[in-house]
């Protein structure tokens, strides 16, 4: 049976609200929803520009709701972890009492029988509220709004900024050869496959061969050298977005194996300082002690397992223009 991997990209990043959505957020920490009137209409939430003309609209703001109708619903059966909910529940165009247009949020109704369009509905607000839409945890049926947890009042600074999270899941199946190249590494082992028709060597377990569309199984496997020369590299400065814990610039390498054509690429550089690393440095490969796992497979590929990364073997460098051009 295939194994996968499961792995999640998130992209934290913070945005300036603007005088129109910073006045609607921090409402919300008041418990309170705001439109913006435009001509005989209010729009919620409200806008900056008049949506038919683009003109700009002046702050001109009006408390509505907090209770609404639902216009129209759509039933979410099963929810996914980026859903406000963690139950079935149902996203609803919801026109608050005084607005014109409606918000889309949750409805927390239990089932799709409990929601029709012309029900009323009223927020369940968040205890702890920062000023995002979030705010309203969801609307339930009803004319009464409620406060999920303790309440701890509104936001003691002007709203005007949102951090927010962009996230995606995605799950890659990894070959049996991988697998087979991370067991190698638990025993001090660099293995590749070596294709029986052209000859050529695959390090990592990529399981075939690209030039021949051939299946390369066990049986083609051969043990790498444990040294090589750095032919390109990248010196990263760490930002410190969430989730960072590097603090310090670091290097990543790509290796040429010795006795063979196989780069192993972004590979960290061990015991030496990221300024000091250039192409044609000579490198060991540096494995974790027994028993001591580490990452076993990323997105990257699977030749990681107990290889922890790379340090100098203290050869002199090698003096060869075309390294460089050796990256994969
Ligand atoms: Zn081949």
């Amino acid at each position: 049976m295939t194994r996968f991997v499961e792995s999640t990209i998130t992209f934290p990043y913070r945005r300036s609200l603007g005088r129109m959505l910073a006045a609607f957020m921090g409402a919300l920490t008041e418990k309170r929803i705001l439109g913006v009137r435009d001509g005989q209409r209010v729009l919620v939430p409200p806008m900056e520009w008049d949506p038919a003309t683009g003109d700009p609209l002046p702050l001109d703001l009006v408390e509505v709701g907090p209770v609404g109708t639902v216009q129209s619903f759509t039933w979410v059966p099963k929810p996914s972890v980026q859903h406000p909910l963690d139950r079935p529940f149902a996203f609803a165009f919801i026109v608050l009492d005084g607005a014109s247009t409606p918000l889309l949020h949750a409805v927390d109704a239990g089932s799709p029988s409990k929601l029709k369009v012309g029900a009323r509905v009223a927020p369940r607000w968040r205890g702890k509220r920062v000023g995002r839409i979030d705010d309203i945890v969801c609307f339930v049926p009803g004319e009464s709004p409620e406060v999920d947890g303790k309440d701890e009042g509104p936001a003691s600074e002007p709203v005007t900024m949102m951090d927010y999270k962009a996230s995606t899941t995605y799950r890659n199946p990894v070959p049996a050869a991988a697998d087979r190249a991370i067991a190698a590494t638990r025993t001090g082992r660099l293995v590749a496959q070596k294709c029986p028709k052209c000859g050529s060597v695959y390090g990592g377990g990529r399981g075939y061969c690209v030039l021949d569309a051939l299946e390369l199984g066990p049986e083609h496997e051969i043990d790498l050298a444990k040294t090589g020369t750095i032919t390109n590299f990248v010196v990263i400065t760490p930002v410190q977005y969430p989730g960072q814990t590097e603090t310090e610039p670091f290097a990543r390498v790509f290796v040429l194996v010795d006795d063979s054509h196989v780069v192993f690429g972004y590979q960290p550089l061990l015991e030496m300082p990221a300024a000091e690393v250039r192409v044609g440095l000579r490198v060991r490969a540096v494995f974790a002690p027994a028993g001591d796992d580490t990452e076993e497979t990323g997105a990257m590929g699977g030749h990681f397992g107990s290889l922890l990364g790379w340090a100098p073997n203290g050869e002199p460098d090698v003096q060869d223009p075309d390294l460089v051009n050796r990256i994969f």
